[in-house]
C-alpha cells in the first residue's frame, strides 16, 4: 500500500460546538477531504480552490475552512503545508487567504469610492439647489445683517468719500441693479472705510453690496471701474453664490437638516451671526460667472463691458498677482482671468453692438 499523506486534527461541523478527531487528506481526484479518524467516513470534501486556509502564524493551530462552512483545525503546520503544497503555493503560502479576499476587497473599496464620488458630484449639488430654493427669505436677511454688523464692529468705519461721488456711484449702481431679475429695490449699496480690509467689495446674500473707500480711491476718477466691480458683486447676489457656498460647506447632513427645516440652534446662531458668511470664499467657477455677469450687465447698461477686466489690470499693476489682504486674496487678478474677461467682453460687444471702447 502506497504511503498516503495525511494530517491529524479536529473537525468542526458548521455551526457546531462539537469536534471530531479527524484526518485531512487528498482524494484520488485531487480534492481535499476530511474523514473521521475512527470510522474512516468522509466528513467533507472540497476542491482545493474552495478552501480558506488561515495564515501560518508561529504555532497557532491552522484552520482550513471548507465550502460547507465546516472547519478542520490542526497544530501540524508543517504537515498542512506539505499536504497542501500546491494549494498554498511556494513562498506565498501565507497569502492564500489574502489573495482569496483581495478581489472582494477591491470591489468593495471601489464601490465605496464610487458612491462617495457620486454623492459629492451629484447629490450635494442637487441638495444645494433644493436648499437654496427652500431657504426662507428671512435667512439671507439675518445672515447679511449679522455679517455687516460684525464687519462694522471689527474693521469698517464710516465712509469718508465726498458725498457727491458716493451719490454718483449709487445712482449708476441702481441703474445696473434695475436690469437684474430681482430689480433695484432688492439691492442696497453701502459705502464704508475699509480699515484693515483695504480696497474691496462684498456681496451679501440679501442684496446688500459693500464697497470700501479704498477701492473707489484706487479707481481714481474712473467710476466705470467701480461699476464693473459692482456688476461682478451683483452677479454673486443674483447667482446666490454665498448661500450655495455656505450650503456646500454644510455637507450632506447639514443640507438635509436645512431642507427639512430642522436646523439646530447652534446652526441657527451661526447663520444669524453671519460669521460663517465672512469665512467663505467663492469657487473659481463662481468668480468666473460673476465676471461674466459684470460683462453682460455693463453691456446692457450701455457701459464698458470690459470694465471688470480693466479693474483687475489696474489691481495687478498695483499689487502683482496676489494682494496683501486686499481684494486680490479673494479675487486673484490672474492674466488668464483678465484675458478671458476681455475676450468675453469683446464677444458680447460684437453680438450686442456695444462698443467696448466707448
Ligand atoms: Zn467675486
Amino acid at each position: 500500500m502506497a504511503f498516503e499523506p495525511k494530517v491529524a486534527g479536529k473537525w468542526h461541523a458548521a455551526r457546531s460546538g462539537r469536534d471530531i478527531a479527524a484526518e485531512l487528506f487528498l482524494t484520488d481526484d485531487g480534492d481535499v477531504a476530511v474523514r473521521d479518524a475512527q470510522t474512516g467516513a468522509i466528513l467533507v470534501r472540497s476542491a482545493r480552490s474552495d478552501l480558506l486556509i488561515s495564515r501560518r502564524v508561529g504555532s497557532v493551530p491552522r484552520r482550513i475552512g471548507f465550502s460547507d462552512d465546516s472547519v478542520f483545525v490542526c497544530r501540524d503546520n508543517d504537515g498542512v503545508d506539505r499536504l497542501l503544497a500546491d494549494v498554498v503555493g511556494r513562498g506565498s503560502r501565507w497569502l492564500v487567504e489574502i489573495e482569496r479576499f483581495r478581489p472582494r476587497l477591491i470591489v468593495l473599496v471601489a464601490a465605496v469610492v464610487l458612491l462617495a464620488v457620486g454623492v459629492y458630484r451629484f447629490a450635494v449639488p442637487l441638495l444645494v439647489e433644493v436648499a437654496v430654493l427652500a431657504t426662507p427669505e428671512i435667512v439671507p436677511e439675518l445672515m447679511s445683517k449679522g455679517a455687516l454688523a460684525s464687519l462694522d464692529e471689527t474693521a469698517f468705519s464710516e465712509s469718508t468719500l465726498p458725498e457727491q461721488r458716493r451719490a454718483r456711484i449709487a445712482t449708476d449702481f441702481l441703474e445696473l441693479a434695475a436690469l437684474t431679475p430681482r430689480g433695484a429695490s432688492r439691492f442696497d449699496l453701502q459705502f464704508r472705510s475699509g480699515g484693515s480690509i483695504g480696497p474691496n467689495a462684498f456681496a451679501l446674500p440679501n442684496g446688500t453690496i459693500v464697497v470700501t473707500d479704498e477701492l473707489v480711491d484706487l479707481a481714481g476718477s474712473d467710476d466705470e471701474l467701480v461699476l464693473g466691480v459692482l456688476g461682478h458683486e451683483i452677479g454673486h447676489v443674483e447667482h446666490d453664490h454665498s448661500l450655495r457656498q455656505l450650503y456646500r460647506a454644510a455637507g450632506v447632513v447639514g443640507l438635509i437638516m436645512v431642507i427639512g427645516g430642522d436646523v439646530g440652534s447652534g446652526v441657527q446662531d451661526l447663520l444669524v451671526q453671519g460669521s460663517a458668511l465672512l469665512a467663505l470664499s467663492y469657487s473659481r467657477r463662481q468668480e468666473r460667472d460673476a465676471d461674466r455677469y459684470s460683462v453682460e450687465i455693463m453691456a446692457r447698461a450701455g457701459r464698458d463691458p470690459a470694465a471688470i477686466a480693466r479693474f483687475f489690470e489696474l489691481m495687478r499693476a498695483r499689487f502683482g498677482d496676489a494682494g496683501n489682504g486686499a481684494i486680490l486674496t479673494t479675487h486673484p487678478a490672474t492674466g488668464e482671468r483678465i484675458e478671458e474677461t476681455r475676450r468675453y467682453a469683446a464677444e458680447i460687444a460684437r453680438s450686442g453692438g456695444v462698443d467696448p471702447s466707448n
